[in-house]
């Protein structure tokens, strides 16, 4: 395919080098290090057709691409990306569902067990030489025996934590907009309704203008004093500031954090609570995992332009379609 050497794709942000180097078997690549439209010359941004993203692309840099046809997301969560102003201008977007599905799983269910057993803090004893010194670690006041479970958003990471939760032989309740078909866990019709009825709530869903601050102190009120609240998702999810008041007064029992509303800024009120583990947004973050999200990227911009067909368009973009 000689031509498609002449197709420019814009890579933003610090993108998985492999997803660079298969695009560049392929493409003419040219790289900047976030969306800024005033780093390019006018003659790169006319001949830009494709964006693979791992950052933010908004709308004014999509409308500053007069010829631009697709933006390959990397990573599942595509908040960073205006898929709805893609869309009005005939721009395809598409990101990487289902092959980081496990993976994030079993992050998830890791972050849920150090919240509750503070399995990392127990660790940090251990190497601090205390379990020589003072004895055996306290015992842990959490435990997921007898727990009850509730999942924010059952979509596909949903229903893998949900297969992994009934390993472990806890009741699943969730909340979605929509009811699951085939599945037998109890549905709730409000998210401060699941909170109420369950003791452990996973967070699970999208960043998006609907769910922003979805969990704020209402809910954690509603989950109580034996609560755990774990946060997969992301960031802008959560009211931050009634998570850290929750920890710190014992609204909640503990939390496990993965993503953050203004990362890699993590609040100072949440630092502070010692029952609240955080990791640093690493849910899909193996080098298997990640490298299927680079071959699942680069598929998407190679498929656009060898069939006119997106692999893995995000639903704001279905309609789009190649040359139209
Ligand atoms: P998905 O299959 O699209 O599932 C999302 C679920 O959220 C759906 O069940 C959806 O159900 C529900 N939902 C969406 N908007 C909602 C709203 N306003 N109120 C209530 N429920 C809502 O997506 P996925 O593949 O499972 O990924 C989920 C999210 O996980 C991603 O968007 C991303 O932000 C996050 N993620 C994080 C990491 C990490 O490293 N921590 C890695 C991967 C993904 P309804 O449409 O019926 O409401």
């Amino acid at each position: 395919m000689a031509e498609l050497q002449d197709v420019c794709v814009l890579v933003v942000g610090k993108l998985h080098e492999h997803a660079v180097e298969r695009l560049k078997e392929r493409f003419k690549v040219i790289s900047l290090p976030k969306a800024d439209a005033s780093a390019l010359s006018h003659e790169d941004a006319q001949s830009v057709r494709a964006i693979a993203a791992s950052g933010a692309v908004d709308a004014p840099f999509i409308d500053a691409l007069p010829n631009l046809e697709i933006i390959a997301n990397f990573g599942v969560g595509y908040d960073a990306v205006d898929a709805s102003h893609a869309g009005t201008k005939g721009v395809m977007v598409t990101n990487t569902p289902d092959v980081l599905t496990e993976e994030v799983a079993d992050t998830a269910i890791g972050l849920l067990i150090n919240a509750a057993r503070e399995l990392p803090k127990a660790e940090n004893y251990l190497r601090a030489g205390k379990w020589k010194s003072e004895g055996a670690y306290p015992l842990t006041r959490g435990s997921l025996r007898g727990r009850k479970v509730g999942i924010f958003g059952m979509g596909r990471i949903g229903l893998a934590i949900a297969r992994r939760v009934e390993a472990f032989g806890l009741p699943i309740s969730y909340y979605n907009r929509s009811r699951v078909e085939g599945v037998n866990y109890a549905y709730h019709g409000s998210l401060v309704e699941l909170a109420g009825a369950v003791d452990t709530l996973i967070s699970v869903a999208p960043g998006t203008p609907q769910t922003a601050k979805a969990v704020n102190a209402e809910v954690l009120q509603a989950l109580g004093s034996e609560g755990i609240f774990v946060n997969i998702g992301r960031g802008s999810t959560v009211d931050e500031e009634a998570l850290a008041q929750a920890l710190k007064s014992g609204t909640i029992m503990a939390a496990g954090l993965d993503v953050f509303a203004h990362e890699p800024d993590v609040p100072e009120a949440l630092l502070a609570c010692e029952n609240a583990c955080l990791l640093p947004h690493v849910g899909s973050a193996s080098q298997h995992t990640r490298k299927a999200m680079a071959d699942l990227v680069a598929q998407n911009v190679i498929s656009w332009f060898d069939k006119g067909e997106a692999v893995t368009p995000v639903s704001e973009t279905r309609h789009v379609t190649s040359g139209g």
